[in-house]
C-alpha cells in the first residue's frame, strides 16, 4: 500500500525541480512491463546519455568516409581530440586547463602518477591509504611499494577507523603525521571514499601532507561528478579518476588525470613516456628527445580511442551545461529526501554509515539494514531496485542528481518497507 500523501509530496519535489527535465536526456532501464526500472547505482555504472549515439556515430562516419584523414578532417579531428574534453573536465573537477587530461584507465594514471611523484628513500619511503581503500588502489600502492624494494608490510600506513567506528577522522590521520612523518612519502587517499561515501577535506589532507614534506594523491572515482573537489585550490599534487560512474561515459571508458599546476614544467619528475605527451609541434619528426608537453598533456602514453573519447564528450557537454554547483544543490536535496525516508525506519533496523553532513558526503548513502544478509539486495534487486551490496553488510545508494527523482527515492524506500514487511 503505498502511501499517497508522500507520494504525492515526493512528486510535488520533482515538480519544483529545476533540473528534472534531464532525466530525459538518459536512458532509463525498463523491466518487462515497461516500467522504469529504479535506479541508484550510477556510484557504479552511470546510465547512457541519449546522445552518446550521435556522437559516436559522428566518429563511425568520419571513419568511415575519411579513413586516416580523420585525424585532421573530421568533424572533431582526432589529433587533437582529447583537447576538446579538457575545459569541461577541469570545471567539473575545479582545475585548470593545463592541469587536467582524460587518457587511459584509472589504476593506470595511479601508477603514472606514482612513479612521477612516488620518490622514496630509505628513510622516507612509507605510503599512507585508508584502511578501506578500494581494492586496486591498494594493489597499486602495496606494488609500488615492491618495485621499489619495500616490504608492504611495513611500507603501507592504514589511516583506520577507531574501534567501533566506520568513518575516519582527520585527527587520526594528523596523528600518523606526527607520528611517522618522517618515514612517509605519499598519502594516497579516495577523495570520496567508495564504501562510506565519506567525501575528506582535500585542502587539509594535502596541507598535512605537504607539513612533512610527503606528496598528496587522491583517487576520486567516486568524487568525480558527485562533489566538487576544487583540485586546484585544494593543492593536491595529483588526482586520478574514472569517468564510468558518475561521468556516464559507458564501461571501461578513459579516466582522468590532474597534476598540478605547480609541475606544469617541471622536467626533474620522473615520468613513465610515450608519444603523446610529446610536443606536439614535433610529435612526427619522430627522432627528437622527448619534450613534455607542458602540465598534464605530457603524461600521456598512447593516442587515444576516439569512440570512448566521443562518449566522454557527450557526457560533458551535459555536466557543463548543468554546471556542478547546481548538480550539487539538488544532490543535496535529493539525498537528504532519501536520508528522512531511511530515518523513519528507526536506527534500530536502518542505521546510515555515511556522514550525516551534506559537506562531508556526496550522493551516496551506505545502509546497513540490521540482521540483514544478501538475501535483502537480492530482492530489491528482483523489484528493479538497482543497488549495490559490499561485503559484508552494506548496501550502497546513489540516488543521482542528473537522472534521478525524488520519486524514484520514494519508490525505493517503499519497496524497501515490503520487503522488510514480509
Ligand atoms: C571504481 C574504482 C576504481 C576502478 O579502477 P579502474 O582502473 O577504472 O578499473 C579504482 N579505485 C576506486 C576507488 C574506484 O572506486
Amino acid at each position: 500500500m503505498v502511501n499517497k500523501t508522500v507520494l504525492e509530496h515526493a512528486q510535488f519535489l520533482d515538480k519544483n525541480d529545476e533540473l528534472a527535465s534531464y532525466r530525459e536526456l538518459f536512458h532509463i532501464p525498463k523491466d518487462k512491463n515497461g516500467n522504469n526500472w529504479i535506479y541508484l547505482c550510477g556510484n557504479s555504472l552511470g546510465l547512457q546519455p541519449k546522445s552518446v549515439k550521435k556522437y559516436i556515430n559522428q566518429e563511425l562516419e568520419d571513419w568511415k568516409n575519411l579513413g586516416v584523414e580523420g585525424h585532421f578532417e573530421a568533424k572533431k579531428p582526432w589529433m587533437p581530440y582529447h583537447e576538446f574534453l579538457t575545459e569541461s573536465m577541469a570545471k567539473v573537477v575545479g582545475a585548470k586547463p593545463i592541469e587536467v587530461v582524460v587518457m587511459n584507465t584509472l589504476t593506470t594514471n595511479l601508477h603514472l602518477a606514482m612513479v612521477s611523484f612516488y620518490k622514496p628513500t630509505k628513510k622516507k619511503f612509507k605510503i599512507v591509504i585508508e584502511s578501506d581503500a578500494f581494492p586496486s588502489d591498494r594493489y597499486a600502492v602495496e606494488s609500488q611499494l615492491k618495485f621499489h624494494g619495500f616490504d608492504p608490510v611495513n611500507g603501507l600506513i592504514e589511516w583506520k577507523p577507531r574501534v567501533g567506528e566506520e568513518l575516519l577522522r582527520i585527527d587520526d590521520l594528523r596523528q600518523i603525521i606526527a607520528d611517522q612523518g618522517d618515514e612517509i612519502a605519499l598519502l594516497m587517499i579516495g577523495g570520496v571514499n567508495y564504501y562510506t561515501g565519506q567525501f575528506f577535506d582535500l585542502k587539509k589532507i594535502a596541507a598535512l601532507g605537504h607539513s612533512i614534506n610527503a606528496k598528496v594523491g587522491i583517487d576520486l572515482a567516486h568524487g568525480v561528478g558527485n562533489i566538487q573537489p576544487n583540485l586546484h585550490d585544494a593543492n593536491v599534487d595529483f588526482a586520478v579518476w574514472c569517468t564510468y560512474k558518475y561521468l556516464n561515459s559507458g564501461p571501461g571508458s578513459l579516466g582522468g588525470l590532474f597534476i598540478h599546476e605547480k609541475y606544469a614544467n617541471d622536467i626533474t619528475l620522473n615520468r613513465f613516456t610515450g608519444w603523446w605527451g610529446h610536443n606536439k609541434n614535433t610529435r612526427f619528426n619522430m627522432r627528437h628527445d622527448f619534450d613534455p608537453i607542458p602540465g598534464a598533456e605530457g603524461w600521456q602514453l598512447s593516442n587515444p580511442p576516439i569512440l570512448s573519447m566521443a562518449a566522454i564528450n557527450a557526457s560533458l557537454d551535459i555536466f557543463n551545461e548543468v554546471g556542478m554547483d547546481k548538480l550539487r544543490e539538488k544532490s543535496i536535496k535529493l539525498t537528504g529526501y532519501l536520508e528522512f525516508l531511511l530515518s523513519q525506519f528507526g536506527e534500530d533496523i536502518i542505521r546510515i554509515i555515511t556522514p550525516k553532513n551534506p559537506e562531508k558526503r556526496g550522493c551516496q548513502l551506505s545502509i546497513q539494514v540490521i540482521n540483514a544478509d544478501k538475501s535483502l539486495h537480492r530482492k530489491l534487486m528482483d523489484a528493479h531496485v538497482i543497488c549495490d551490496w559490499r561485503e559484508p553488510d552494506v548496501i550502497r545508494v546513489a540516488p543521482i542528481p542528473l537522472y534521478n527523482s525524488f520519486e524514484d527515492v520514494f519508490n525505493m524506500v517503499e519497496v524497501l518497507k515490503g520487503i522488510l514487511n514480509e
